[in-house]
């Protein structure tokens, strides 16, 4: 079989993939995964056929504040959907049409994939690795009403984004068509039907694979204190406030081990008590094979590799995807959210989170969700199943 693959420029999208992809060469498929110079290296160790696209995607050349209107923009976002698809489409339609896909798979992100194979008449399969998206689905994450007002107010420009997409003999109607997978789009979730909010609304088109995590050996112990991991994730994580108040909260009781990030000098933090380390970046997975509590952003990663370990969580969502993963977990029992980053409130979540038996159970439920999936090998056999149909 032959198998093209698109993603965005970024690791949480492009990560989980990778198992699913060394399944597919290592099984004999040719795969070509049209991505971004900075995933070249990882690409090219799953034997995939690597095929840069950075000078096409406009995204690659966004000022870090355009960066953040694409979450909230949606005329915004749509302007640089048009813009990648148009700037990709004389070169990618060439290679596409040369190598004959028997089917497209793109990151849902990665709307332009989605595009090619729509206008190709190619088996598509949707790639999803936040929570798959649906009404239901988007009501439990309580991103509802003010999205679909921005949506609304922002209808007229979209048109105008969406008729040159028509005028180049792309079939759209509307974007929620691009952006939203229906039930009958093949959709591969890298989570379990479990954690996914409203799991009983999607069809069976759709395959909660798990998420893809690799286990470490736990970091030995150097303490008798219950250990608390303490990380906002490798984006937005300029918080030196948020890490001396929880220095200032916990470190009498606690073994911390602080994940700062690298816009923070952990030498700003002053000097840490014997049980307390702070570092740039840690060894995620080996630090929550054996934890007591994680205070973390709820990035999707972050929270599944936590819950795969069984930790319980203090959930300090900064955005609104954050939020809907934090929503989910709190309301699946396995995480308190943090109402503020003050010392108080921070001594008062770890605490509970800790002393509470049922949050370490229900991360457990969850936890053995998770295990129980198919992981890569079920997805590269949904990939195939969709190819041959
Ligand atoms: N990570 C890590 N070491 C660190 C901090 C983060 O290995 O010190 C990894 C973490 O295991 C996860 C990823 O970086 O896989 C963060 O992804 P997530 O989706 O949680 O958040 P983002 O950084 O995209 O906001």
């Amino acid at each position: 079989m032959k198998i093209a693959w698109f993603c965005i420029p970024a690791s949480g999208h492009t990560n989980p993939t990778l198992a699913v992809v060394r399944r597919l060469t290592e099984a004999g498929h040719a795969v070509r995964y049209y991505s971004f110079e900075m995933y070249r290296e990882k690409i090219e160790s799953t034997s995939a056929a690597f095929i840069p696209v950075d000078e096409y995607c406009a995204e690659m050349h966004l000022s870090p504040a355009d960066g953040k209107r694409i979450a909230t923009d949606t005329a915004f976002a749509t302007k640089i959907l048009a813009d990648t698809t148009l700037a990709l489409d004389e070169a990618m339609l060439t290679e596409l049409r040369s190598f004959q896909p028997d089917v497209i798979v793109a990151d849902s992100m990665a709307l332009w994939g989605k595009l090619f194979a729509i206008k190709l008449g190619v088996p598509f399969v949707s790639s999803t690795t936040t929570f798959a998206f649906n009404k239901e689905s988007a009501q439990v994450m309580q991103q509802g009403l003010g999205d679909l007002f921005r949506l609304l107010l922002s209808l007229p420009k979209i048109n105008r984004e969406l008729k040159r997409l028509q005028k180049a003999g792309y079939q759209v109607k509307s974007i929620l068509d691009v952006v939203q997978n229906d039930n009958s789009t093949n959709t591969i979730v890298y989570t379990s039907r479990h954690f996914q909010p409203s799991a009983e609304s999607f069809s069976d088109r759709y395959v909660f694979v798990g998420p893809s995590v690799t286990e470490k050996a736990p970091l030995p112990r150097t303490t008798d204190k219950p250990r608390v991991y303490i990380s906002m994730g490798t984006v937005n994580n300029d918080m030196p406030a948020l890490y001396r108040a929880c220095i200032a909260a916990l470190a009498d009781k606690y073994e911390l081990i602080l994940s700062v990030g690298e816009q923070v000098d952990p030498a700003c933090l002053g000097e840490l008590p014997p049980q307390v380390t702070a570092d740039q970046r840690v060894d995620q997975m080996a630090v929550l094979a054996d934890c007591d509590a994680f205070l973390t952003h709820c990035g999707m990663n972050s929270v599944s590799e936590a819950l795969y370990c069984g930790v319980p969580l203090v959930l300090f969502p900064q955005t609104a995807e954050q939020k809907g993963v934090a929503n989910r977990t709190a309301e699946l029992g396995a995480g308190l959210l943090l109402p503020e980053g003050t010392e108080s409130a921070i001594r008062a979540a770890v605490e509970a989170v800790i002393a509470d038996e049922q949050y370490r159970k229900a991360a457990a439920t969850i936890r053995d969700s998770f295990r129980s999936c198919g992981g890569p090998e079920e997805a590269a056999e949904f990939i195939l199943s969709v190819a041959t149909n």
